[in-house]
C-alpha cells in the first residue's frame, strides 16, 4: 500500500517533469509569433492552465489506482493471428499503420463523444475558453479511461506489437499538445490530409456551425471522408461551450453524474461539412 503510494507520487512528478519541455517549447513559438504580447496571453490562460494540470495529477492517480487491477488485460492475446503480419514488416511501416488504424479508430471515438451518451464526460475538455497546449491535459478521468481502453484495446485486436501501441500513443500526444496550442496555422493544400493547429480550435468553437466537426487528431483524411472536415479560415470566434457544464473542478467531475447533463443534446445537431 506504501509502495504503491510512493509509485504514485513519482508518477505525478515524472508527468510535471514531461511538462517542462513543451512549456519551455511553446513559450518561445508564442514569444517568436506575438513578442511581448505572449506574457498576457500566458496571464490569461494561466487560471485554465492551472485547472488543466490539476486534472492532468488527478486522472494520473485514478489512471494508477485502476490500472493495478487491470493487468491482466494486457496478457490476452487477441491479435495473435495478425501479429504475424507485423513481424514480417519494417518497424517504421509498422509505427506509420498503427498511427493510421489508431486516429480512424480515435475519430470514431471522440465522434462517439459527442453523442448524448458520452458527451457528459467530454464536455470537460470543451469546457477551456482559453485554449493553450495544456487543454490536452483537460479531460474527465472516464474520458481517459474510455480513450485508453477503445483505442489501445482496439489497436491491440489489430495484432500491433506493443512498441507500436507506444510510439502511436507518444505522436499523437505530442501531436495533440500542437494542435491545441494557440497558433494561428493552417497547412495550405496539407490541410487535406493533415490537422492543423486552426482546424483543431474549430471543433473547440463555440458557434453552431462548428459543432459535431474535425473530430481527428492526425489526419484530417477522416473528416473529409465522413463529412465532417470544416475549416472556413482561422478561428476568431469564442471557444468553449455555450452552457454551464458544472464551473470548477469538481463541479466538472460531478457533471457526468447528474441526469439532467444527459438530457441535453450535445452542443448542437450535426453540422454540414464545408471544404475549403
Ligand atoms: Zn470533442
Ligand atoms: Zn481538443
Amino acid at each position: 500500500m506504501i509502495d504503491e503510494f510512493y509509485n504514485i507520487i513519482g508518477n505525478v512528478g515524472t508527468a510535471l517533469q514531461h511538462l517542462i519541455f513543451p512549456m519551455l517549447f511553446f513559450f518561445l513559438f508564442a514569444y517568436l509569433l506575438k513578442r511581448k504580447q505572449a506574457v498576457t496571453a500566458f496571464r490569461t490562460c494561466l487560471p485554465n492552465s492551472i485547472f488543466n494540470i490539476s486534472i492532468m495529477c488527478f486522472n494520473l492517480i485514478f489512471i494508477s489506482l485502476i490500472s493495478s487491477h487491470l493487468k491482466w488485460l494486457y496478457s490476452i492475446d487477441i491479435g495473435e493471428n495478425l501479429s504475424q503480419i507485423w513481424a514480417s514488416l519494417p518497424e517504421w511501416l509498422v509505427i506509420l499503420s498503427a498511427t493510421f488504424c489508431g486516429d480512424f479508430i480515435g475519430y470514431w471515438r471522440h465522434r462517439f463523444e459527442h453523442s448524448r451518451i458520452l458527451w457528459p464526460s467530454h464536455a470537460m475538455h470543451h469546457s477551456d475558453t482559453q485554449m493553450s497546449w495544456l487543454t490536452l491535459q483537460r479531460f474527465h478521468p472516464f474520458n481517459r479511461m474510455s480513450t485508453l481502453i477503445i483505442d489501445t484495446g482496439l489497436l491491440m485486436c489489430l495484432g500491433f506489437p506493443p512498441y507500436a501501441l507506444v510510439a502511436n500513443n507518444l505522436i499523437r500526444h505530442y501531436y495533440g499538445y500542437f494542435i491545441h496550442a494557440d497558433l494561428p496555422w493552417n497547412y495550405g493544400a496539407w490541410n487535406k490530409v493533415f490537422v492543423s493547429p486552426v482546424m483543431h480550435q474549430w471543433h473547440h468553437a463555440a458557434e453552431p456551425a462548428a459543432y459535431n466537426t474535425n473530430f481527428a487528431t492526425i489526419f484530417s483524411i477522416f473528416d473529409r471522408a465522413f463529412g465532417t472536415y470544416r475549416v472556413p479560415g482561422l478561428c476568431h470566434i469564442p471557444l468553449g461551450v455555450p452552457y454551464n457544464v458544472g464551473g470548477n473542478i469538481l463541479g466538472q467531475l460531478l457533471y457526468p453524474f447528474k441526469l439532467s447533463s444527459y438530457l441535453k443534446k450535445s452542443k448542437a445537431p450535426q453540422a454540414k461539412s464545408i471544404d475549403t
